[in-house]
C-alpha cells in the first residue's frame, strides 16, 4: 500500500551560521506553526567526511553536475564567464566548499514529518540565495548573501538551512544524520485537526 501523504519525511540541518546567528528557535519555530511534525533533532560538529558523504554520497557527480550548472547560468545571467572549464569542476569545488562551511561548528539536524514534508519545507527555506529569496521565506528573511560575494570570496553561499531537495534526497540523507532509535514514533494531537476524516471527539 502506498504510504499516506501525512507520512512524508524530509531532513533540515539548520547550518552553522544558523547556529551563530542566534536562529534556532526563529526557524523551528517556521516549520513547527505550519503544522509539520518533528520526529528527530540533535546537535553535532560534522566532520568534513560527514559532510562530503551528505553531499556527495547522496547526489552523486548527477548533484556536482547540477550544482556546477546552476552556478554557470548564474554567471551568465550576469553576463559574466564561468572561471570553471567544466560544470563538473564547478560543482566539486562547491562541495569542497560546502565541507568546510558544514564542519565550520554545530548545526542542528532535524527531521519534519507532515503532508507533503519535503516541498513544504523548501517552500518555508527559500531559494539557495537568501538576496533573492522570496520575502516570507527564512532565507529571504533572515539572511543577505549573495553568490556576487560567495564567488568573489571564494565560499559557499551562507543561507542558514539545508533541507532535502526531494523525496528521494530525503530517503538518503535521513540515514546519514540519524540512526533508527533516534527517530521517534509517536501521535501528536494537532494531527487530528490537520489530518482526521471525521473529525469526531471536538464537541462533548
Ligand atoms: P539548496 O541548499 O538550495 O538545495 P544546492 O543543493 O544547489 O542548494 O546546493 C547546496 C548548497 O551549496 C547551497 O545551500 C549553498 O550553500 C551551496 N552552493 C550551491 N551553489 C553554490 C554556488 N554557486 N556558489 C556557492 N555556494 C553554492
Ligand atoms: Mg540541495
Amino acid at each position: 500500500m502506498e504510504q499516506h501523504p501525512s507520512k512524508e519525511r524530509t531532513l533540515v540541518i539548520i547550518k552553522p551560521d544558523g547556529v551563530q546567528r542566534s536562529l534556532i528557535g526563529e526557524i523551528v519555530k517556521r516549520y513547527e506553526r505550519v503544522g509539520l511534525k518533528l520526529i528527530g533533532i540533535k546537535m553535532a560538529i560534522p566532520t568534513r567526511e560527514m559532510a562530503i558523504k551528505h553531499y556527495y554520497e547522496v547526489g552523486g557527480d548527477a548533484w556536482l553536475e547540477e550544482v556546477g550548472r546552476k552556478a554557470r547560468e548564474n554567471y551568465e545571467k550576469k553576463g559574466l564567464q564561468s572561471p570553471f572549464a567544466t560544470n563538473m569542476e564547478n560543482g566539486k569545488a562547491i562541495m569542497e566548499a560546502n565541507a568546510k562551511y558544514l564542519s565550520s561548528g554545530p548545526v542542528v539536524a532535524m527531521i519534519w514529518q507532515g503532508n507533503q514534508a519535503v516541498a513544504l519545507v523548501r517552500k518555508i527555506t527559500g531559494s539557495t540565495e537568501p538576496l533573492s529569496s522570496d520575502v516570507g521565506t527564512i532565507r529571504g528573511d533572515l539572511t543577505l548573501d549573495t553568490y556576487q560575494m560567495s564567488d568573489l570570496d571564494q565560499r559557499s553561499i551562507r543561507n542558514l538551512i539545508h533541507a532535502s531537495g526531494n523525496v528521494s534526497e530525503a530517503e538518503k540523507e535521513i540515514p546519514i544524520w540519524f540512526e533508527k532509535a533516534e527517530i521517534l514514533n509517536y501521535t501528536h494531537l494537532q494531527e487530528k485537526i490537520l489530518y482526521d476524516v471525521n473529525l469526531d471527539g471536538i464537541l462533548e
